[in-house]
């Protein structure tokens, strides 16, 4: 009777089964090493798209594997479920951001749950939750008082399309990550927390975090930035006080000839003189309205105004007019710069607009510089001159020297520098968790008292669109008493970025039941650090920077002893058809949906894991899809063909096999442990499924006129292919699992072990003699050439004491038997 593959009614029964039975809940108290696997979780955007395919189907196989291996795997899936599009949608829609979110959310768990996936759905964690992110607001109150929550008035960064300020981190390239509008300069209140306090230990253990791809690393040391350099003071000229720089070049110190300061900077006009005061005026008003990106970017035309003043260069006492420049950022450093215009391209085009001396102090090895010819900055390394007691040095030995004459002159001492500034995680929309504090116009801030929490974000909102920030709006919300004084108040209506929800988010899942604080700190220690974390490269200095900094200020608050959170990182590539991203904008989407109807979710998660290596780009190809399938309808078949012919046959006697079994068996076991080490060690799925693959096809070529002497070897042969395959394509793997004629679920089945004996027969034993005697062997592979086998055999160490001080004369080899050693 011809057994039909049918995936739907297969998938369908599986997943009630593993639904039914909870076989993929975790227990701190089951046996085994414990695993935490975990996929960043997604935004409930509305549907699953081939991205979230791909990245949850390399997660799942990782944990399957690891629970056949043994190991007590934590696998859980949550929601990142605060955010603007849900605000937009509500706007749009005339509906309620929660009730957007909360049916995206029903139907996305449905479509992951149709994909086989084996999460613990009892640890499933929406950010919108009450009960989620009134914890994140006790943490927040818990760094307000340790200083590193803190509110204060600044530029920031500003989307106009999205209404809401945006951190550093996500502003690319000037544009809003997440709308890509041009982002300008806003002043405004707004509440940080101060992520630079950990610069340095984030930074040093980068170098600590050998499970993460090379390239996250080194985007995070640089957006971290530490530079080592010197902070000098230029001395005011005929006044008192002095203007603090920071410089990594103080080698060109006695090449600056004028000062620069940021428009912005505290002393700008302190040291503005009466006659240049309205020019001082309308040039910082120009330069406020310039956005921010445009005033770091190289065209930029430098223009600047004299304030009137003059600060005085401490090691050559020259008189250098103090500028300001709209080139200059009050964000790094300390907004001011000594301006070295022959050493630096900005302050070279500034000097020659404003008519400003130029001193050369650093020439190119062999070149002598002119001044008065220059077309650009000269800002490589070379020999110092024109620098007193420095003349002739190298520029880059200068530097300590320079750095050690100011700190011993008292005028300057040296300097780390980081370019990381703090978080700000103030955002004007109401779909956030409310910042828990209350601002009185005597008091000043108020945290809400723990006895408070939560603030609850009220449902009775109205978005039209209009107005700002709907929350700000809400009566009921924004009216309080003070807690201090007993006297109104109003309520912070700002919430907190999503990335605060996403920044812990992997804590809670250890203990997401537990109901008097954020984490059970046993649970968490006892699955933390998360041993494989996986998502996408987009993530290298947002939330993979955050989630450090978040797991250390937890650690640091008493919650959970961990450094790091996440031991290895995959950053899987994206799915590209037609030559670019699938994106709806582009019209290259393929629906997960409408693809898992025609052909089944085991066929999708093959094809995704198939198709190339995890942190490669994978290429959609509709053929590749049709491939996927015709090798499981292969599969079924041959199972459902052979088991009449092999009935329950025990293990294999390897004596009773003919020539054709025992081939059979080397195959299988030579494939059990490239599949164990391809999963094992490297994720390589691709070589793993193609692996299995070539198994099938020499069951398939097996003679039928051997069949019945071999039945065990071939029976061990299905088992095999079902047990390898059952981490990639679990649906169709279970159920011929179960017609193999087990009752226990293949997810709870071992690991198939390869037997090296059985895999290794195809090595070589090499009989090794020193001038005829017998002295040692060695095994080679069979297709070890000559050259190699002879290596092979003066290396052995049962053989090095019998030619140790002599001279080897001649080595002698009988291919395949033996190798004859002439020395004395
Ligand atoms: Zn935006
Ligand atoms: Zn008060």
């Amino acid at each position: 009777m011809e057994v039909k593959y049918v995936p739907k009614i297969i998938e369908e029964k599986w997943q009630a089964i593993w639904a039914a039975t909870k076989c993929f809940g975790a227990s701190e108290n089951a046996a085994g090493e414990k695993y935490y696997l975990l996929e960043m979780f997604p935004y409930p955007s509305g549907r699953i798209h081939m991205g979230h395919v791909r990245n949850y189907s390399i997660g799942d196989v990782i944990a399957r594997f690891k629970r056949m291996k043994g190991f007590n795997v934590l696998h859980p899936m949550g929601w990142d479920a605060f955010g603007m599009p849900a605000e937009n949608a509500a706007i749009q829609n005339k509906s309620h951001p929660a009730s957007w979110t909360y049916e995206n959310i029903d139907y996305m768990r449905n479509q992951l749950k149709k994909m086989g996936l084996s999460y613990d759905w009892d640890r499933e964690i929406a950010t919108c939750d009450v009960e989620y992110y009134k914890w994140e607001q006790l943490i927040f109150l818990q760094m307000y008082r340790k200083g590193l929550a803190y509110k204060k008035n600044s530029f920031v960064n500003w989307c106009p399309k999205c209404e809401t300020v945006l951190a550093n981190e996500q502003v690319e390239e000037g544009c809003c990550w997440r709308c890509d509008s041009e982002v300008a300069l806003k002043e405004l209140d707004q509440w940080f927390f101060r992520i630079t306090d950990y610069a340095e230990e984030l930074l040093d253990y980068t170098d600590r975090l050998p499970g993460w791809p090379e390239r996250v690393l080194v985007m995070q040391r640089n957006w971290i930035g530490r530079s080592f350099g010197c902070e000098i003071d230029f001395p005011l000229e005929g006044r008192p006080g002095s203007v603090k720089v920071f410089t990594t070049r103080q080698d060109t110190l006695y090449g600056a000839t004028f000062m620069s300061l940021a428009p912005e900077h505290p002393m700008a006009l302190e040291l503005t003189l009466p006659g240049q005061k309205e020019a001082v005026l309308a040039f910082i008003d120009k330069v406020k309205k310039t956005e921010k990106a445009k005033r770091t970017s190289e065209d930029l035309e430098k223009e600047g105004v004299f304030t009137g003043s003059c600060c005085l260069n401490p090691v050559t006492g020259r008189s250098m007019p103090v500028y300001l420049a709209n080139f200059v950022l009050t964000d790094y450093g300390t907004g001011a710069v000594m301006a070295v215009p022959t050493h630096d391209q900005r302050d070279f085009e500034f000097a020659r607009t404003y008519d400003l001396p130029l001193q050369v102090v650093i020439q190119p090895e062999g070149e002598s510089l002119d001044p008065a010819t220059m077309e650009a900055a000269f800002t490589a390394e070379g020999i110092m001159v024109n620098s007193g007691p420095f003349d002739g040095l190298k520029s880059c030995e200068a530097k300590e020297k320079i750095a050690d004459l100011l700190e011993k002159n008292g005028n300057g001492k040296k300097t780390v520098n980081f370019r990381l500034r703090d978080w700000g995680i103030s955002r004007q929309r109401y779909w956030g968790n409310p910042i828990p504090v209350i601002n009185c116009d005597r008091c000043g801030v108020v945290p809400v008292p723990e006895k408070d929490l939560p603030v609850i974000l009220p449902r009775d909102a109205r978005f039209t669109g209009e107005g700002g920030n709907p929350l700000a709006l809400v009566d009921d919300f924004v009216s309080v008493t003070c807690p201090e004084c007993g006297k109104p108040a109003r309520r912070e209506t700002d919430t907190m970025d999503t990335f605060v929800q996403s920044s812990w988010y992997f804590l809670r899942y250890c203990c997401p039941d537990f109901t008097t604080g954020p984490i059970d700190r046993a649970r968490a220690e006892y699955w933390m650090p998360v041993d494989q974390y996986i998502g996408g490269i987009e993530h290298a200095v947002l939330h993979l920077l955050y989630a450090r900094f978040f797991t250390k200020v937890m650690r640091d608050l008493g919650y959970c002893a961990i450094d790091e959170p996440f031991t290895n990182l995959l950053t899987q590539g994206m799915v590209i058809k037609d030559g670019a991203k699938m994106s709806k904008s582009k019209g290259n989407v393929v629906d997960p949906d409408a693809l898992i109807k025609k052909y089944g979710a085991d066929t999708a998660r093959l094809f995704s894991l198939f198709a190339a290596p995890p942190e490669k780009d994978l290429d959609w190809s509709d053929q590749g899809v049709e491939g996927s399938y015709r090798f499981l309808n292969r599969g079924w078949k041959l199972v459902h063909d052979t088991l009449p012919l092999i009935g329950n046959a025990g293990r294999p006697d390897a004596g009773a096999l003919t020539d054709e079994g025992r081939t059979l068996r080397r195959v299988i076991h030579k494939t059990i442990r490239k599949v164990t080490e391809d999963l094992d060690e490297r994720f390589h799925f691709n070589t793993a499924i193609s692996a299995v693959m070539e198994l099938v096809n020499t069951v398939l070529a097996f003679e039928p006129k051997n069949v019945t002497a071999n039945a065990p070897v071939l029976r061990e042969a299905l088992e095999s292919t079902v047990l390898l395959l059952a981490p990639f394509v679990p649906h169709v793997t279970a159920e011929l699992w179960h017609a193999l004629g087990h009752d226990e679920g293949i997810e709870c089945a071992g690991w198939p072990t390869f037997d090296p004996a059985v895999a290794a027969d195809e090595e070589l034993l090499v009989v090794v003699q020193v001038n005829g005697k017998l002295r040692g062997k060695v095994t080679v592979p069979a297709a070890a050439g000559e050259s190699e086998i002879k290596e092979a055999a003066l290396a052995d160490s049962r053989v090095r004491p019998y030619i140790e001080g002599q001279t080897v004369r001649k080595i002698i080899y009988v291919p395949g038997k033996l190798v004859n050693i002439v020395a004395g």
